[in-house]
């Protein structure tokens, strides 16, 4: 027998879970489970990735210059403070792996997003989770939680799966307020959801203890490419430069991911059509007596009566074909976090909920 051990905290990881895609026996599935983007990527992103798939001989950029020069344009960033990733997940560990290891501390929030704990206890260090109010990051309990020893803070603005956000004066009274040599990171995954919200970028620009992440998998609809960026001190960023591998993006991916965010117009009418059929889901689930918190991103946090409610509902919806995510596991027990599909998807999700509600059984 091997008595190879790997490292402290790796066994302690309990295995992410990802939304379902399927299920037994049944075709026309509604998948609302993983905040994917219902409109797709946009067509220019899809013909560059066809194109760029023609020189898979070639090895891709290493510097990934082309990428970040098109997304410094569209977000007025400069590209040498730009890092990119295969998906923003790889950069969120290599934060963990750059500055937290044993003896260390890494923050997030009670119904924070489930890599934090992973990226920590990968790394070895010490995951710590601090209480939120009424489904809110809360401020003052981070503040109070952090130690000589807490090197990295996790929030994602807006939340993943409470979709609440905080406003710049909260992220600023966070930043000045961590201790020295603790890094704050602002998981942007759902950012270009929010009009105006610059996901932190003049936060990272005044200090030099912010970086933001961002991701091409939420509004951009390119989950299955995988590309992510982040945006940080330039000194951050040369000590992500030395871990990232240099082929971390495929070349189809890096093409993609260009044309994708050279495409404003495509970006802008996603938002713009997440935010009507949001607004109408809320509306819609709260007549029928199923209230959420105002969301900011591309989902709702449906809260029901009781634990039982959640997950008989859940269960009906799966045997009607649609696929939504139980948050038992976020420590939101009543709660169905329901993705913001198109005006077809949020009318058969409501119809399906209210049919639940009459006494509909699976
Ligand atoms: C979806 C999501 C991500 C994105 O992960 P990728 O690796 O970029 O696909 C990051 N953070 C949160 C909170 C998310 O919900």
């Amino acid at each position: 027998m091997n008595t190879i051990k790997p490292q402290p905290g790796i066994m302690d990881i309990a295995l992410y879970v990802g939304g379902k895609s399927s299920v037994d026996g049944m075709e026309n599935v509604l998948k609302l489970s993983s905040n994917e983007n219902p409109w797709g990527a946009s067509e220019d992103a899809k013909e560059a990735l066809v194109r760029a798939s023609l020189s898979m001989h070639r090895y891709p950029s290493t510097d990934h210059g082309s990428l970040r020069d098109a997304i410094g344009d569209v977000w007025s960033l400069d590209p040498a403070r730009i890092i990119c990733g295969n998906g923003s997940g790889e950069l969120l560990m290599m934060i963990a792996q750059a500055y937290a290891g044993k003896g260390d501390e890494v923050l997030f929030t009670e119904h924070g997003f489930a890599m934090y704990p992973i990226y920590a206890n990968a790394n070895g260090a010490e995951p710590v989770i601090v209480a939120e109010r009424d489904r809110v990051v809360d401020v003052d309990a981070l503040l109070s939680a952090c130690t000589k020893k807490t090197k990295i803070v996790y929030i994602a603005n807006p939340a993943n799966p409470t979709g609440t956000m905080l406003g710049e004066a909260d992220l600023t009274r966070l930043a000045d307020g961590l201790p020295k040599g603790a890094l704050l990171v602002l998981d942007g995954a759902y950012a270009e959801f929010v009009e105006g919200y610059d996901a932190g970028a003049s936060l990272i620009d005044a200090r030099d203890n912010v970086i933001m992440t961002r991701t091409f998998s939420k509004i951009y609809g390119l989950g299955g490419a995988r590309i992510g960026w982040a945006y940080g001190p330039q000194q951050v960023i040369d000590v992500l430069m030395r871990l990232r591998g240099p082929f971390n993006l495929s070349a189809p991916a890096l093409a993609a991911a260009e044309a994708a965010m050279r495409d404003v117009a495509h970006t802008e009418k996603c938002r713009i059509e997440n935010a009507k059929q949001r607004e109408w889901l809320a509306h819609a689930l709260s007549e029928i007596g199923i209230p959420s918190d105002t969301s900011e991103a591309n989902f709702i946090l449906a809260r029901f009566a009781s634990e039982e409610e959640a997950k008989a509902c859940n269960d009906y919806l799966t045997s009607q074909g649609i696929l939504l995510r139980y948050v038992g596991n976020y420590g939101l027990p009543n709660c169905i976090r329901i993705t913001v599909g198109d005006e077809a998807s949020c009318r058969r999700v409501v119809h399906a909920i209210g049919q639940f509600k009459k006494g509909a059984k699976t």
